[in-house]
C-alpha cells in the first residue's frame, strides 16, 4: 500500500511496526532528553500509535515502554510484549 517513492526518509513505528515517513513520524526518546542527540537512536512511532499512547499517562508509558525492552530487544520481541503490557494495563486501568 506504501507508495513508490523512495526519496523519503522512513523510519519503522515501534508500536505497529508500519514504516512512516520520518516528517510524519513522532519522534520518541524514552530517556527522556531531547536535547542530546549525540549517538542517540531516537525511536518513532506513526502518528496513530502516538495518539493512542498519549491517551495513557506518560508515567506508565514509560514503564510499559521499558518492561517491554524498548531499544534493548529486537522490534518483533518488544511489540509482542509490549501489547501484552498495553493489554494488561488496560484490563486494570
Ligand atoms: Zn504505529
Amino acid at each position: 500500500m506504501f507508495g513508490s517513492r523512495t526519496d523519503r526518509q522512513t523510519v519503522t513505528c515501534i508500536g505497529c511496526g508500519e514504516s512512516v515517513a520520518r516528517s510524519d513520524a513522532r519522534e520518541y526518546d524514552k530517556h527522556g532528553n531531547r536535547w542530546e542527540r549525540h549517538e542517540k537512536e531516537f525511536e518513532f512511532f506513526c502518528t496513530d500509535c502516538f495518539s493512542d499512547l498519549c491517551r495513557q499517562p506518560r508515567e506508565g508509558l514509560e514503564t510499559t515502554l521499558d518492561a517491554a525492552g524498548a531499544g534493548e530487544t529486537d522490534r518483533e520481541t518488544f511489540l509482542e510484549r509490549y501489547r501484552e503490557l498495553s493489554e494488561e494495563r488496560n484490563v486494570e486501568r
